[in-house]
């Protein structure tokens, strides 16, 4: 195989592979390197994803990927008030992760991308103050792949990243999750998804019930203390609601995996290098969910790529334009999100048990049916609090905040 390309992205899971599509369409020379020996494998995500951000990024998936579509998502608080909120219609999936994966690699080989497997990056090949490639090693074997430009796509371990000078992920406001998918579960509507709030059961993020069409479901969460695995002991047992529906479940697989819900790092670019993904921790610090941004982001790394190689110009002066282009399309929503996600943290599971309380009875469920795009979450807030019973809640969530952290 020879070892000069355009561009080489580290990283086969979803982000790594929709940018080396992207550059790849354009007919670029593209190698994506990935240190595991097959691509989405191992998983450790739920996959539930909007189907309106699939649709903005293009994404047409085959039946066989989803596992499930939602109309609605019940909201627990740690006493098990319930609110759920809505459409008539499907919103939102959950997808075979490893089946997506794998579905994202095939769209960037069919465009001609080049995969490595079993090949972990090692070091960035540097030149002139310019990233130029990277080092691999495969079992023993090392090689080097040189190119005009990188993407770094890593995923949330960012070990690669830290190397080039760059800040990296917030660590304070990382939180430690745990994945699982239990054989049968009790009394769930499978057209909803399930979040359960509180610190009781999943302090600094909530814990979730993703049922499949089979009985089956995709079950976690994730904690800003403590043992992942300890706190879904907790919630699988004794949660008053949850407990319930998954006494004679079993797990059939559970893994642990970070997420990074500190928003977009500073600066995702430099000489010869762009970066996507949870590496740029381009996630929704409300819900974890990286996916759906990622792919935004990635899509522009592609793009911006191009325009580069076209140009001859692989300098940060000119790829600065890729973070202009993210932060335009998803900068405002990422900041907002980051803030929603400090002020829940504050609340105490009281507070959580009132304001799911108040806003079932005040009936917000039917104003929230229309809450505008379930990943633009701040432009949405903003359209949301123009009504005035929305504007109440959140104010009263608001305060509700302020008045737990004093
Ligand atoms: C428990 C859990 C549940 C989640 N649920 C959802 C959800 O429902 N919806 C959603 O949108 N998001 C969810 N997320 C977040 C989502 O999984 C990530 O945002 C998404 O995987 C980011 O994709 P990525 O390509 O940036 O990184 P990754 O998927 O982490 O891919 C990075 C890839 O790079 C490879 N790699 C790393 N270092 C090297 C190296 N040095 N050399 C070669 N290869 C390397 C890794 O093996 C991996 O394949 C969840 C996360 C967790 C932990």
């Amino acid at each position: 195989m020879k070892d000069e390309f355009d561009a080489v992205v580290v990283g086969g899971g979803p982000c790594g592979s929709f940018s080396a599509f992207t550059m790849a369409r354009h007919g670029m020379n593209v190698a994506v390197c990935e240190e595991h020996r097959e691509i989405g494998v191992p998983t450790h995500c739920a996959g539930h994803l909007s189907l309106s951000g699939l649709t903005r990024l293009d994404l047409h998936l085959p039946s066989s990927i989803v596992e499930n579509m939602f109309k609605r998502a019940v909201l627990y608080s740690p006493n098990g008030n319930e609110l759920s909120v809505g459409s008539d219609s499907p919103a939102t999936c959950v997808v075979n992760r490893g089946l997506f994966d794998k579905y994202l690699s095939d769209l960037a080989k069919k465009a001609g991308a080049q995969y490595l497997l079993e090949s972990r990056a090692e070091s960035f090949v540097t030149d002139s103050g310019f990233i130029r490639g990277i080092a691999i090693r495969k079992r023993e074997a090392k090689q080097t792949l040189t190119s005009n430009l990188v993407v770094d796509a890593e995923g949330c371990s960012s070990a690669l990243l830290r190397r080039t000078g760059l800040q990296t992920l917030d660590r304070s406001m990382i939180v430690n999750a745990v994945q699982t998918e239990v054989d049968r579960i009790d009394n769930v509507d499978i057209n909803n998804v399930e979040l359960y709030l509180g610190r009781k059961y999943a302090p600094g993020f909530f814990a979730w019930i993703i049922p499949k069409r089979d009985d089956s479901a995709k079950i976690g969460l994730a904690t800003n203390v403590g043992n992942p695995r300890e706190y879904l002991y907790r919630f699988t047992q004794k949660h008053p609601v949850a407990s319930k529906k998954l006494r004679k479940s079993k797990i059939t697989s559970l893994c642990y995996h970070p997420i990074s819900l500190g928003g977009a790092i500073p600066k995702t670019y430099s000489n010869g290098l762009l970066t996507a993904g949870d590496a740029a921790s381009q996630v929704k610090a409300t819900t974890g969910g990286g996916i759906i941004f990622g792919l935004l982001c990635s899509k522009i790394a592609g793009k911006v790529a191009y325009e580069a190689l076209q140009s001859h110009d692989f300098s940060e002066v000119f790829l600065s334009r890729y973070q202009s282009k993210w932060k335009r399309q998803i900068g405002f929503d990422l900041a907002v999100m980051r803030q929603i996600r400090k002020w829940l943290n504050r609340l105490s599971d009281d507070r959580i048990d009132r304001i799911i309380e108040l806003c079932a009875k005040s009936g917000i469920d039917t104003v929230l049916e229309d809450v505008g795009d379930l990943d633009f979450q701040g432009t949405s807030l903003i359209r949301m609090i123009r009504r005035p019973l929305t504007l109440v809640v959140a104010l009263y969530f608001a305060f509700s905040a302020f008045v737990s952290s004093t």
